[in-house]
């Protein structure tokens, strides 16, 4: 299984100093991650406030196969039964990356919000793709 670095704030911290919430993020990012990702990426959870409500945030940087993944846990533990659903979504941000983020500079201001929506249409339809249903046994609700 991938090996992926965990932050609180900008501090990195052990396995072993994960909250029991944490640790079930960590172990459904792990589990997506192996089945939506290549192995060779580095990819860092920071647990961190997230502005405004969308509860996780990705920056990535596919020439170096990077990205930071941040989780505001406040804001998810009102949504936990969507998890797997955030994280999902998150992980396909940074496969449709370079695609989305090239169009958007190649636009014109008002059709850079365009590609933003439409980036968030194609990965709705992707992370809700009924091929989930089967592929994806873990649950965090167990
Ligand atoms: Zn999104």
């Amino acid at each position: 299984m991938s090996d992926i670095l965990v932050r609180r704030d900008d501090d990195t911290i052990e396995i072993a100093d994960l909250t029991s919430d944490e640790e079930k993020i960590v172990k459904a990012f792990k589990e997506h991650i192996a089945l939506m990702l290549k192995d060779d990426w580095y990819i860092t959870v920071k647990f961190a406030a997230v502005e405004e409500d969308y509860g996780m945030e990705t920056e990535a940087k596919p020439e170096y196969r990077k990205a930071i993944i941040t989780v505001d846990i406040a804001q998810i533990k009102d949504q936990w039964e969507y998890l797997n659903h955030f994280i999902r979504h998150e992980l396909l941000h940074i496969i449709v990356w370079n695609f989305f983020d090239i169009a958007g500079t190649l636009a014109y201001k008002n059709t850079s919000k365009a590609m933003e929506k439409l980036e968030e249409q194609v990965i709705y339809l992707l992370e809700h793709m009924p091929l989930w249903d089967n592929l994806y046994k873990g649950d965090i609700n167990k």
